[in-house]
């Protein structure tokens, strides 16, 4: 028996742009297992990054149904689902967004920070997290002072911070030379081998390759799965 962390039941989503209507996703069926490594593909503007915020819970659908952990998100009020969010859903961007302002470790606690964790375990817990990402000895420099690659751990790290039963990434590497791409898809590896469910987004075959299944997409279409 698998634990269904994430389902899309026939979901649309029609964007309104003046006159036209954009049909960005058209029927989409997908659930994301427990412990799954996923990768998305497709061409540009064939909707990843609308399915990816759909399983994020960052929009609702035009149609179809969003069910996290089995209940349907449209239950829940705004302010409960921008919490679940928060605090269930990790979110990687491919510009990585941290604080400019802020230490690598400072980052880090921001979630738990907002999320109102006790005092006493953000210290710990964002040390912990910054040794999982291969940075120990970076906590006090700021973003500016690491490499793309370094700054997308420090991003990897903070999307955990909450403890996510998700993590969900958009052209992770997409920023990234060859060599800091392969090192973030070895993050991903090790923290999916330890159980933590992955939905990624790429248009690089080779990156591709390093989930347990992939979902291609064409024109707002599921068209393929392997
Ligand atoms: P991908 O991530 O695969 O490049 P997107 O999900 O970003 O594709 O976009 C899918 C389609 O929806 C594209 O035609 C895009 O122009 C359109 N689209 C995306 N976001 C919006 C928006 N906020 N308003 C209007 N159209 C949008
Ligand atoms: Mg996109």
């Amino acid at each position: 028996m698998m634990d269904t962390v994430m389902e899309l039941q026939d979901v649309w989503k029609i964007y309104r742009m003046g006159e036209f209507d954009v049909p960005a996703l058209q029927g989409i069926d997908l659930a994301i297992e427990a412990s799954e490594f996923v990768a998305i593909t497709g061409p540009s503007g064939c909707g990843k990054s609308t399915m990816l915020n759909m399983i994020g819970c960052m929009d609702v659908p035009t149609r179809g149904k969003v069910l996290l952990e089995d209940r349907n998100i449209s239950e829940f009020s705004g302010n409960e689902l921008a919490r679940i969010r928060g605090k269930k859903i990790g979110f990687v961007f491919q510009t990585f967004n941290l604080y400019p302002t802020l230490t690598t470790i400072a980052n880090i606690q921001l979630p738990m920070r907002i999320h109102e964790f006790p005092e006493s375990d953000i210290e710990e817990a964002s040390k912990k997290l910054l040794a999982i990402v291969g940075l120990t000895e970076r906590g006090s420099h700021f973003p500016s002072q690491l490499s793309g690659g370094q700054q997308q751990r420090i991003a990897i790290a903070r999307a955990l911070a909450t403890g996510p039963s998700i993590l969900l990434a958009d052209e992770p590497t997409g920023n990234l030379d060859t060599k800091a791409g392969s090192e973030i898809m070895d993050v991903f590896k090790r923290l999916n081998s330890e159980g933590l469910t992955i939905v990624m987004i790429t248009h690089d075959m080779k990156i591709a390759e390093y989930a347990g299944r992939v979902v291609k997409m064409l024109d707002g279409r599921i068209v393929g799965k392997t």
